[in-house]
């Protein structure tokens, strides 16, 4: 039984000085990739899917697909709601059995962030065993319904972040620091890593309470990443690398077996190409062995 939610994995990550990896997916194949490579390296993972695969595939089949991965894996397992704009919906996913639940109210004023974040943190803790995740500040790219543009992505306060926090009750906590989704347009994005490391000093300084998140973790060159890892970010998201594995593996493997109708082996192709990909990430971020 590895169920888990993502606040606990990620305690135990501050305190290994490593991150967890999160990964969106969007079908069964991926969704056994992603824990393949965890399995194969001994890290915990946290599998995410944005909300429209969510909505596609249903609540009910997704939570089905994690628990029948998750329970018979010998490694922690997390299943979390990505930028969820809907207070309902994240109810919803609370209720069928993802272990973490991402509101972000981030486009809102403040005050209406902290309203939205702290319903949805109520409900969530009265339902079960799920974390919830919040966001302050913008970042930059697309995530689902959610376009903001790089240069206007506005970077978290870290006073302000210490209040979001306190006043929301929030689990974890995913401060805009300069990262985006989607592919960098710039071969050293700015990402403000001074500004995480002194957000994580201001929340885990004293006792780890409400671990750091790190959004849009495509394309960040591996020196930024051990930065952020250094700096308190505790999970690190990582979706747009696997869609174009996805895409660029089936594509591969299809131009040179044209004539071949077998999709085990389509399959177990880009299995494979996403496995090695997220076992990359893994070493990247350190996670592995810790599970
Ligand atoms: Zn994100």
């Amino acid at each position: 039984m590895s169920i888990a939610n993502a606040k606990e994995m990620m305690v135990k990550a501050l305190e290994g000085k490593y991150a967890v990896g999160a990964f969106n997916v969007t079908d069964l194949l991926q969704f056994e990739a992603v824990i393949d490579a965890a399995i194969e390296t001994k890290s915990p993972v946290i599998v995410q899917t944005s909300v429209k695969p969510s909505q596609f595939l249903g609540t009910d089949m997704m939570v089905a697909i994690y628990r029948t991965l998750a329970e018979k894996a010998p490694v922690p397992v997390c299943l979390h709601l990505d930028h969820c704009t809907d207070i309902d919906y994240c109810n919803k996913c609370a209720d069928a059995g993802y272990t973490n639940i991402m509101i972000d109210a981030s486009k809102q004023s403040y005050e209406e962030n902290i309203r939205q974040t702290k319903a949805v943190v109520d409900y969530v803790h009265s339902v079960g065993n799920a974390s919830v995740e919040g966001e302050l500040g913008t970042v930059g790219g697309v995530e689902d319904q959610i376009k903001v543009a790089e240069d206007e992505a506005q970077l978290a306060n870290p006073e302000q972040s210490v209040e979001f926090v306190q006043r929301t009750g929030v689990d974890i906590f995913a401060p805009a620091i300069g990262t985006a989704h989607g592919v960098y347009k710039t071969k050293n994005p700015k990402i403000d890593t001074e500004r995480m490391a002194t957000i994580n000093k201001l929340l885990n300084g004293n006792g780890i309470k409400t671990p750091l998140v790190v959004h849009g973790g495509t394309g960040l060159p591996e020196e930024t990443i051990k930065k952020l890892l250094a700096a308190g970010g505790a999970k690190f998201n990582v979706s747009t690398e696997l869609k174009r594995v996805l895409i660029d593996a089936k594509w591969e493997y299809i131009s040179a077996h044209r004539d071949e109708y077998d999709p085990g082996k389509l399959d177990k192709f880009v299995r494979d190409a996403t496995r090695k990909a997220v076992i990359h990430w893994m070493q990247m971020i350190e996670s592995v062995g810790h599970a």
